[in-house]
């Protein structure tokens, strides 16, 4: 029988990060997965990063993940989302080629030592009492491990839907994994079922492209992945066309056979990805939506159509689509489907990502409740990496909501848990201007470092790039000029006002990138990435006092640690309901314990006297 330290069940997003995390920190790892050619496969849109995504996919990066340095090899076209909004909303986003994508993770996980790829269906975990100690694949062979990651997407009890019709797989074209799905539903796991859509793909080679509008990439690629210097792929130009009110006629005549309108499917889909029916029932006083037509590979001509993801028969979907201008003609190469599959609460995890009923057993990507690759991808690397801590004794790695987007996302998911699938954006972090995507590797890169994720190269390149921004803020900061040069060289200061460092009027909104480089010699000898991000830090500086004064408060509420063998019954002081929910949730920290439903200001602080020293403020017996 073979043995790791680590297995990953499951080559999505989430599996290959957590694999690569887990072997990068010295486990012996096995990534066991259906189909050994579909590792990374992109199920959906042929697309990474985008609002609050985009933050994601830079943390992974800076944790030396996969998706971001994938994603810019895959890339055609790169767009910064919201660049006319402040830097600290503003998103990376790359339109992928799908088998580019591919073919990078998969050479990136061949690369990786420690790393063994296992192409089988798990059938079930090998369980010790309440401990995962490896796996059975189908075939009965066993293999066996001190902890396993659990990352299988949509394809526990999957049910792909198109109108009526309804049949039993992971995503198209793959079957569902149905005998672990049966030994986890036997387990003491609270799950639920939840549902995703998806377009039809459409043949470009039918497209009218020249009565549609063209959106090409930026001129100035800004890539996902901080070790990125160049574009690789072609760049190419997506179109722009729209549903209009014969589209929406077509939809609402037809809802009573849409699988999901026509009560088919009992899930509940993502509220801010909604399908066409959605779109046409929700806003119906609208009678156009942009789409969006995204190629998905140089090498065919298989376009994405962005906005029009459908449960509606085939016929329907034909129908819809050739009433919409340059469409009028085209051939669809594979009809939009739903999918429903199982989710299991994540409020059954530790902030680690392990789940509390059973030890050595870790839950990442959309099993718990999330959509999206980034969002997978982000769960992976923090849950490989603990799996690896559990085999080998390292310390666990638990990203706070102060400090990243992946902390936000833990956290979220595991006190709050989740109503629908659960998508990142910047609007969930409290503490936007401190954590943006351009300093990712600053927040994160030495932490990952500390615990042995980081490569030589990537620490090298980190640390050379940021003893350089160190050394250039130090150096606008050092000295005042008179207000008299500043007002002459163009800034807006008053000519005898008082003085300034060019750190300070860098921070002015009318302050060019230009002004400052003709101004300063220590600017002017900046690559354009530093010159920007000396900038946002400049911007910044005069709100960051004020949030971090949050942070810190935040901070301290989850240094306070929660003990696991608190017996919330014997609490006194809190009511029967917060007993009942602390015991449900158990929360590790009192900053957890805060954001759980209806929760008191009063048993906040019964609660932190009992970080102290529970069974002092226990009743008596
Ligand atoms: P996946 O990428 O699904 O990977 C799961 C992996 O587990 C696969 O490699 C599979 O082979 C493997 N596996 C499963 N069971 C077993 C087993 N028993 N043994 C071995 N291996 C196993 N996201 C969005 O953000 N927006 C969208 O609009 C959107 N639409 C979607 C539409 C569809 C139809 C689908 C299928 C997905 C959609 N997604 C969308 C979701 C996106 O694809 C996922 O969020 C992302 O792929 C999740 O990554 P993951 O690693 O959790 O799972």
């Amino acid at each position: 029988m073979k043995h790791f330290d680590v297995i990953i069940i499951g080559g999505g997003h989430a599996g290959t990060e957590a694999a690569a995390a887990s072997a990068r920190r010295g486990a012996r790892t096995a990534l066991v997965t259906l189909k050994a050619d579909a590792i990374g496969t992109m199920s959906c849109n042929p697309a990474i990063g985008g609002l609050g995504k985009g933050h994601l996919v830079r943390e992974v990066d800076a944790l030396d993940g996969l998706i971001g340095k994938a994603g810019d090899r895959a890339g055609i076209q790169f767009r910064l989302l919201n660049r006319k909004k402040g830097p600290a909303v503003q998103g990376p986003r790359v339109q992928a080629d799908r088998q580019l994508y591919r073919a990078a993770i998969q050479g990136f996980l061949a690369e990786q030592e420690s790393l063994t790829i296992i192409e089988g269906e798990v059938a079930a975990l090998i369980l010790q009492g309440n401990q995962a100690v490896g796996v059975e694949l189908v075939d009965g062979v066993r293999v066996t491990s001190a902890a396993v990651v659990l990352t299988a997407g949509t394809f526990l009890n999957g049910r792909i839907h198109i109108g009526d019709v309804a049949w039993s797989a992971g995503r198209m074209g793959e079957p569902a994994s149905r005998k672990l799905a049966a030994q986890l539903a036997e387990m003491s796991l609270a799950t639920g079922r939840l549902k995703t859509g998806t377009p039809p793909r459409l043949d470009g080679k039918t497209i009218d492209w020249s009565v549609l509008e063209e959106q090409p990439g930026d001129e100035a690629p800004t890539f996902l992945s901080f070790m990125t210097t160049s574009a690789v792929a072609r760049q190419v130009s997506c179109g722009i066309t729209h549903t209009n009110s014969q589209t929406h006629d077509i939809v609402r005549a037809n809802l009573g056979r849409s699988a999901m309108y026509g009560g088919h499917i009992d899930g509940v889909g993502p509220r801010y990805c909604p399908s066409l029916e959605d779109k046409v029932v929700r806003f119906s006083d609208k009678d156009s939506h942009q789409i969006f037509l995204e190629p998905e590979s140089l090498s065919d001509s298989v376009i994405y159509p962005n906005g029009i993801s459908t449960s509606l028969p085939a016929d329907v979907q034909e129908a819809y689509v050739r009433s919409i201008k340059g469409l009028e003609g085209v051939t669809i190469l594979q009809p939009g489907y739903a999918i429903e599959y199982d989710y299991f609460d994540p409020r059954g995890l530790t902030p680690g990502l392990e789940t509390k009923a059973i030890g050595g057993l870790f839950f990442a990507g959309q099993i718990n409740g999330t959509t999206g690759y980034e969002e997978a991808a982000a769960q992976g690397v923090v849950a490989g990496a603990n799996a690896a801590a559990l085999a080998l004794g390292g310390a666990m790695f638990v990203p706070s909501r102060t400090t990243s987007y992946i902390g936000v996302m833990l956290d979220d998911l595991t006190t709050v848990g989740v109503t629908e699938p659960y998508r990142m954006f910047t609007s969930r972090a409290e503490f936007r201007l401190s954590i943006r995507a351009d300093n990712a590797d600053q927040r994160l890169t030495p932490v990952g470092h500390e615990i042995g994720l980081i490569s030589d190269e990537r620490w090298a390149k980190y640390s050379a790039k940021n003893s350089q921004l160190s050394g250039a803020i130090a150096a606008l900061q050092a000295e005042k000029r008179p207000s008299r040069v500043l007002h002459d060289a163009g800034f807006a200061v008053a000519a005898h006002g008082v003085n300034r460092t060019d750190f300070d009027v860098l921070a002015f909104t009318g302050t060019t990138l230009e002004m400052m480089s003709d101004l300063s010699a220590v600017f002017r000898d900046l690559s354009d990435d530093m010159k920007a991000q000396v900038k946002t830090e400049a911007t910044y500086a005069q709100y960051l006092d004020r949030e971090l004064a949050e942070v810190k408060k935040l901070q301290v509420d989850e240094s306070l640690r929660l003990p696991d063998q608190i017996d919330y019954a014997e609490l006194r002081g809190l009511s029967a309901e917060l007993q009942k929910k602390l015991a449900q949730h158990r929360p590790a920290t009192v900053a957890a314990a805060k954001r759980i439903e209806g929760m008191t200001p009063s048993g906040i602080l019964i609660l932190i006297a009992a970080t102290k020293d529970w069974s002092r403020f226990a009743r008596a017996n």
